[in-house]
């Protein structure tokens, strides 16, 4: 079977993230240093088996490095047919220490720049895994719209933080977020959810909120946080069906080790590729070709309603979303395995 692709957009993570979010759902791992001649190695890597090529030089924190300007032009020359995104993100650290980079930010054309919140001050520090983090969010939110750019702003809730939810909410309202956005013809958007329960999250999932929760989440949200756990379970038991997780057009996280993985849920062990450097990338890619990775191959061979029966929990009032909520399965049955 040939290793030939549409399009392969790979991102590598050269500097890691200043974060230790607790809620992250590509998961913890030590930081990199890489270098400029990486990213080209791995662009050159990926290059012959498509014509679309699209080169990142990070996956968890965007614009870490100092160099990051340089790092985007060379994301723009090392992409082929294809042009790198924003996807509406900032670094938050970077906006608090360096005067140029939201200026910089805003010429490439970012015009939103999503900030993560989990409560106040000691709970948002706790989650984000940073003292003074929950101050850098309100500065980083100044400084967006000093520079005429919008923050919009998602709270992550479990039990812990949920009671928590109205004075964020209040906050936005005092710092007048809404009619400032407005000003440079903008709008302020703030949304709630869970997240997903992969990664770091998935060690929440005791904590995750349940359905007799809802009455403290203002309702315009409630479509945001799913169903309940046992209504996914019974649904899944009578559903045989499996899935490819195979793209047309891959997306791949290659790590600082160049271990490569598919974007598809958090950094497992159990959708490993195979390493660019000791196993190539034609191996990378014929592995992914083939769904050899051990969650591919189950979640290829394996029905729902398997998987349901083995990881579900009958009982479950937590609320998810059904992607979510197959990926938990998913994750859950590889690694008892
Ligand atoms: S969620 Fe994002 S900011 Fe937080 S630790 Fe993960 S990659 Fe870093």
């Amino acid at each position: 079977m040939g290793v030939y692709f549409n399009k392969i957009t790979s991102l590598l993570d050269m500097a890691g993230c200043p974060n230790r979010c607790k809620h992250c759902w590509i998961g913890h791992s030590p930081n990199g240093n890489l270098s400029i001649n990486d990213l080209k190695y791995m662009a050159d890597s990926f290059s012959p088996y498509t014509d679309n090529l699209e080169i990142y030089s990070w996956f968890r924190e965007p614009d870490f490095k100092d160099n990051y300007k340089e790092l985007l032009d060379l994301e723009n020359k090392l992409s082929k047919n294809a042009k790198p995104k924003r996807f509406e993100l900032l670094s938050f650290w970077r906006i608090n220490r360096d005067l140029e980079y939201v200026k910089w930010a805003y010429n490439i054309g970012v015009k939103k720049c999503q900030l993560t919140f989990f409560g106040l001050e000691e709970k948002t520090d706790y989650y984000i895994g940073r003292k003074g983090a929950f101050r850098e969010l309100l500065k980083a939110t100044e400084i967006l719209l000093e520079n005429n750019i919008s923050p919009r702003w998602q709270i992550f809730i479990n039990k812990d933080n949920i009671d928590e939810i109205s004075e964020v909410i209040k906050l936005s309202e005092k710092m007048k977020l809404k009619e400032r956005c407005l000003k440079i013809n903008n709008s302020f958007e703030l949304f709630i959810h869970q997240g997903s329960c992969d990664g770091e999250n998935e060690k929440l999932y005791d904590i995750r909120i349940t359905s007799d929760d809802l009455y403290k989440i203002p309702e315009e949200f409630h479509h945001l946080l799913g169903v309940e756990e046992k209504i996914l379970f019974n649904e899944l038991l009578n559903d045989s069906s499996t899935i490819d997780l195979r793209e047309e057009e891959p997306v791949f996280y290659v790590t600082k080790d160049f271990d490569v993985y598919p974007n598809i849920t958090s950094i497992n062990p159990w959708l490993y590729l195979g390493n660019l450097k000791t196993d190539g990338v034609k191996k990378v890619l014929f592995n992914y070709k083939n769904n050899n990775s051990l969650a591919q191959k189950i979640s290829f061979e394996v029905p729902l309603c398997k998987l349901a029966e083995k990881c579900g929990n009958p009982n479950s009032t937590k609320l998810f979303s059904k992607d979510d909520y197959l990926i938990y399965l998913l994750n859950q049955y590889c690694k008892n395995l």
